[in-house]
């Protein structure tokens, strides 16, 4: 099963994609993940992409489509993946159908997180990262558990400013992909993202599984 989680910066993509890995036994690939890997690497990869991230732009389309490629060539990802932070842009989501069907699949759902840009704002100043494994907390509605609390670190890009602009280049460019999705007659799932983590959870388990 192929499934595309999408959403604003913030809206709780890494946070359920987690979630959803663990429970479907498939892997989560999240582009904005193995590029800050890459980053912190210094790969000739990563240093081309941080610029971009750090602006709050997208990093270009070729070195996207390279990474979901090797991404999708493991074999870990042969039964579906859930894709976290791709596609962004209507030229990925074509690139992605035709990845897909090469492979004989196809995207089987689009789960949309909905959360306002307000509570966005709030959600990535208490945002934190655990460096060693990936899980995402936040300082007041998931606060990481005390062996964790003392190595999580914060996003350079997590600043009000670059949030603001990511907003924007979301609403211009990636948020279009719901009606793309909903014109190619795919499964669309639109979720309230303000609730309770675990409630999100449930209805997320509850469209996929009625
Ligand atoms: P968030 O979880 O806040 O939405 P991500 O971790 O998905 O952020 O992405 C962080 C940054 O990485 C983006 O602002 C962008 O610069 C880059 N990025 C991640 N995924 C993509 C993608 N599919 N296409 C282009 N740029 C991407
Ligand atoms: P995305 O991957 O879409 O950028 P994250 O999963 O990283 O979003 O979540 C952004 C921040 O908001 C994190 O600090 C996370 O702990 C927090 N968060 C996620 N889901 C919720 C929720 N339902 N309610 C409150 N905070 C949340």
């Amino acid at each position: 099963m192929d499934l595309i989680l999408l959403g604003a910066p913030g809206a709780g993509k890494g946070t359920q994609g987690s979630r959803l890995a663990e429970t479907l036994g498939i892997p989560k690939v999240a582009t904005g993940d193995i590029l800050r890997e890459s980053v912190r690497e210094k790969t000739p990869l990563g240093l081309k992409a941080k610029e971009y991230m750090d602006a709050g732009e997208l990093v270009p389309d070729e070195v996207i489509l390279g990474l979901v490629h090797d991404a999708l060539a493991s074999p870990a990802a042969e039964n579906g993946v859930i894709f976290d932070g791709f596609p962004r842009n209507v030229k990925q989501a074509e690139d992605l159908g035709r990845i897909l069907e090469k492979a004989g699949r196809r995207v089987d759902g689009v789960i949309v997180l909905e959360v306002p840009d307000d509570a966005i704002v709030e959600r990535m100043s208490g945002r934190r990262t655990d460096p060693d494994t990936g899980l995402v907390y936040h300082v007041v509605h998931n606060p990481p558990p005390a062996e964790v609390a003392g190595r999580v670190i914060q996003r350079a890009d997590d600043h009000e400013d670059t949030v603001r602009h990511r907003l924007k280049v979301y609403a211009e460019q990636t948020a279009p992909l719901i009606s793309f999705y909903e014109r190619e007659g795919a499964v669309v799932s639109r979720v309230d993202g303000t609730r309770e983590i675990n409630e999100v959870q449930a209805e997320i388990l509850r469209v996929l599984r009625p």
